[in-house]
């Protein structure tokens, strides 16, 4: 089925390497009429393709899954999962399919892989596609994150399919091509473990080791020091997202990737005003995906990550369980740390204090009393002379007497920093962005996309998200919060 006209680069197809029931072999399924959307070109040139002869007529082909290029192997992956906490032992690529790898300049390895691109026999009783909005919103938000400084998935192509799919209504289809390190989850393992296939656990570690942690290797555990590995990296990722107020909405365990990329961006959303109890998902009752739930959460996943590896860790079962839970319980203070660095940097401390962690919260919980946009309050704070009755911060919030103290004592911890002032507002500015995908935002894009059929709002949008640290006054509309009547106060899965 490949198609020996269209080649893209040199596939490696490594995971397709890999036994029998790591995955089905499986090509997409044809589109009636693809039509290119968007195309990530310079993400294309870092990944070493070979694209800048092909017409966009036959970007569109490849990228709907018309034809495969040349040299790929086309699968779908097997995986688990906990879905809002219930364990599914079977869930798998149901409408994704992976191409296969290209090694990037870098010389890394990176997961081609197509969303939207037909059913599998993982599908169930899903269609294996994907709609138009799902998928420029995916485009749009993990680009977002990437140049955020936030590792991500990224966003290859955007096809129209020409065909409708099934939703609340009918919606015209799309396919989405992302990019990964990997696409190994949590779930990944857990699908093995529930089948209590200890040999294919060894090798799914080995694959991961070799290809993301090969440091890993040369340790005395291998599996412990791929536990710690991932934990780090999921320690770093959660920060990251605290930092700008990202929502993923969908934690569960098929949606973290070992390889501490944010994955999978279903009902996302960027909150606003700070609220650490905020959810966006339509289908999170119960705010289990809350934003401030989210470094609890990762580390209730990797505890399942744990339990997974747990035979390969030690051979002794309870020295093993000892081990994998000291690695589970240093989440929480790696995290803390670089929540705390973080938070120190968005408020341009270069020093740390003893009482640095009050200082933060007490600044967040006025945020909260007083509603407001979390983004624009550190955006604000880094401008100009924080002693002046016009100060920008001032002018944002709403009057809250412990606030303005609060700012007394932000100010003397100032002094006590050092350092030079437009040292200090420059180094601020670069960690607290002015353009972030706000909600309102992304789904006017996308209405003019979809009843429109007008890319020109999604354009635009992605154009201002790729520079978010570079305040322009012509864009400055894209730096408020929603009114009250535009406000998104659900998103949905809309798989
Ligand atoms: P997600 O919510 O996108 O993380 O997907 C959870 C599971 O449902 C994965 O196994 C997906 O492959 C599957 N799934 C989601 N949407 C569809 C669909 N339209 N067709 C088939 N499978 C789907
Ligand atoms: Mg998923």
């Amino acid at each position: 089925m490949t198609h020996p006209e269209l080649s893209i680069g040199r596939f490696e197809n490594s995971f397709a390497q890999l036994p029998d029931g790591f995955f089905v072999r499986q090509n997409p399924t044809p589109v009636s009429e693809p039509v290119l959307l968007a195309f990530n070109t310079e993400l294309a040139d870092e990944l070493g393709l070979d694209t800048s002869g092909l017409t966009r007529g036959e970007l569109a082909t490849i990228f709907s899954g018309n034809a495969v290029p040349l040299g790929a192997e086309p699968l779908a992956a097997a995986y688990a999962g906990h879905q809002f906490g219930n364990f599914v032992p079977q869930l798998g690529d149901g409408r994704a399919i992976l191409l296969g790898e290209v090694r990037d300049r870098a010389g890394r390895l990176r997961d081609i892989q197509l969303k939207g691109s037909g059913p599998t026999p993982f599908s169930r009783r899903g269609d294996g596609r994907s709609a138009l909005g799902p998928v420029l919103r995916e485009y749009l938000i993990s680009e977002a994150m990437h140049v955020l400084g936030v590792p991500s998935t990224r966003a290859l192509a955007a096809v129209l399919s020409g065909d409708r799919v099934l939703r609340e209504g009918y919606k015209q289809g799309a396919v989405m091509t992302r990019v990964a390190s990997s696409h190994i989850r949590v779930g990944s393992f857990q699908y093995f473990a529930a089948r209590d296939d200890q040999a294919s656990i060894q090798r799914l570690m080995g694959y991961v080791i070799g290809r993301l942690y090969p440091e890993a290797q040369h340790s005395e555990s291998p599996a412990l020091a791929l536990l710690q590995a991932v934990i780090e990296q999921q320690a770093k990722l959660i920060a990251h997202w605290m930092m700008i107020g990202f929502v993923h909405g969908v934690m569960n365990t098929d949606n973290m990737a070992l390889s501490g990329e944010t994955i999978d961006f279903g009902p996302c959303a960027f909150m606003e005003a700070y609220n650490p109890d905020i959810v966006f998902s339509s289908i999170d009752q119960f705010g289990r995906y809350a934003y401030g739930r989210q470094p609890g959460i990762a580390q209730w996943n990797l505890a399942r990550l744990a339990e997974a590896l747990l035979p390969l860790i030690d051979p002794d079962e309870k020295k093993s369980v000892e081990l994998a839970s000291a690695a589970i319980s240093d989440f929480a203070p790696i995290y803390h740390e670089l929540w705390l660095d973080g938070m120190r940097a968005k408020l341009g401390l270069f020093q740390k204090e003893e009482d640095d962690r009050a200082l933060i919260g007490a600044f967040l919980d006025g945020l909260q009393r007083t509603e407001t946009d979390f983004t624009l309050a550190f955006r604000r704070l880094g401008e100009r002379d924080l002693g002046a009755s016009a100060s920008p911060f001032l002018g944002l919030v709403k009057h809250d007497a412990a606030l303005i103290d609060w700012l007394d004592g932000y100010r003397a911890r100032l002094m006590r920093d050092g350092g030079d002032d437009q040292a200090r507002f420059a180094a601020m500015q670069k960690v607290n962005p002015i353009y972030i995908p706000r909600n309102h935002q992304v789904e006017a894009a996308l209405s003019a996309a979809i009843d429109e059929g007008d890319l020109g709002p999604f354009k635009a949008l992605h154009g201002i998200l790729a520079h978010p640290f570079e305040e322009k006054a012509e864009f400055e509309a894209y730096s408020l919060p929603s009114q009250s009547s535009e406000r998104v106060y659900q998103t949905f899965c809309g798989t």
